[in-house]
């Protein structure tokens, strides 16, 4: 895998950022579900890895990204959102996202801008984001960085300011940067804060890593992206996503991965008719496996009926949901259904 970023440019002035030591480390990005914590990591990788949709909790686990630019090595940590789980898959998506904060040397905390009417004289933060901005001053203060995201949603921005007071008296944030990840506005002033915050010391990976985490496990991403892209609502928060063999000894990669449904109707809506919708997943999964990897790919999809796998702790050790180091935390009575 290799990624677009440009090599270093030749270092210019003696106070430049190029002339400095190298700095490296992890930037968690955390928040809300639905925020643009994967539309952030993107921007800033200018490489489409995360998948990112309009429907919350779309990121189940942590999906890391590099990035190296000049002589800084960003080692960024897209999470799950943080919300209140229903089911056992979400209690350890909320665990991965506690995890990546434990570990991150800077840790982007994102908020958005919120939906406005047509002349609103006032823009307020969602109350769930500065119940998290608060929550994370037992971080300390300099490591944490405020991205308001979407602030393309500002029509007047005189409303900016006092947006961003709110949110600075619920958190001493290190900086406060109003951008709009979709748009790729406000990605260098990101950037740049970031570099401020990382530690001084040696790369931790080869500067034209993309990711650390092997192809197989963007392959299942990606095909449930797709899912995500082609069906309506319940469907896609129901499907696990299961590599089976990956093999890129011959001339074309074979992948073959098994989609693993809650119930016998969503089989049935993600089938399709005359297999039509499954036959348009793996075309679209197989076109950005091959994009990343520059290699010719050939994907084979198999649906399967897994009741409650969301809920079974087996079931989700199976399907690759392994809880985090920190091992399953514990909620105080809980059945197995
Ligand atoms: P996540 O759950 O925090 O990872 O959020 P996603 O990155 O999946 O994005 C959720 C939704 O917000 C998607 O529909 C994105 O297109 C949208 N979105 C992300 N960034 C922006 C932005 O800067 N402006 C606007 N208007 N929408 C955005
Ligand atoms: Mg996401």
């Amino acid at each position: 895998m290799s990624s677009s970023i440009p090599p270093a440019a030749p270092a210019s002035g003696a106070a430049s950022e190029a002339d400095a030591g190298p700095r490296a480390g992890r930037v968690a990005l955390v928040g809300r579900p639905n925020v643009g914590k994967s539309t952030l990591l993107n921007a800033l990788l200018g490489e489409p890895i995360a998948i990112i949709s309009p429907h919350p909790q779309t990121t189940r686990e942590n999906v890391r990204g590099i990035l190296t630019v000049q002589n800084a090595q960003f080692v960024f940590v897209d999470t799950p959102g943080m919300h209140a789980p229903r089911t056992r898959l979400g209690r350890w998506m909320n665990e991965h996202a506690r995890e990546a904060e434990r570990e991150a040397d800077v840790v982007v905390m994102v908020a958005e801008v919120p939906r406005m009417e047509a002349g609103a004289r006032e823009a307020r933060p969602h109350p769930a984001d500065l119940e998290l901005a608060a929550g994370l001053t037992r971080l300390p203060g300099a490591r944490v960085v405020l991205c308001l995201n979407k602030v393309d949603r500002l029509k007047d921005k005189g409303l900016l300011l006092p947006l961003i007071a709110a949110f600075t008296r619920a958190c001493a944030f290190a900086a406060t940067v109003p951008m709009s990840a979709k748009r790729s506005q406000g990605i260098d002033g990101m950037i740049h804060e970031l570099r401020a915050l990382l530690p001084e010391q040696p790369f931790l990976f080869e500067p034209d890593t993309l990711s650390d985490q092997p192809v197989r496990f963007f392959v299942a991403e990606f095909v449930r992206e797709q899912i995500l892209q082609q069906t309506k609502q319940e469907v896609p928060h129901g499907v696990a996503v299961v590599v089976e063999r990956f093999d890129e000894g011959g001339k074309i990669v074979q992948i073959e991965a098994t989609v693993h449904v809650a119930r016998e109707s969503h089989k049935r809506i993600l089938v399709g008719a005359r297999g039509s919708m499954m036959k348009n997943i793996g075309i679209a999964a197989r076109e950005r496996v091959e994009t990343m990897i520059e290699r010719r790919v050939n994907l084979r999809l198999w649906v399967r009926v897994t009741p409650g796998w969301m809920e079974n702790a087996e079931r989700l050790r199976e399907l690759g949901y392994a809880p985090p180091e920190g091992g399953e935390p514990k909620p105080a009575a809980e059945a197995d259904t």
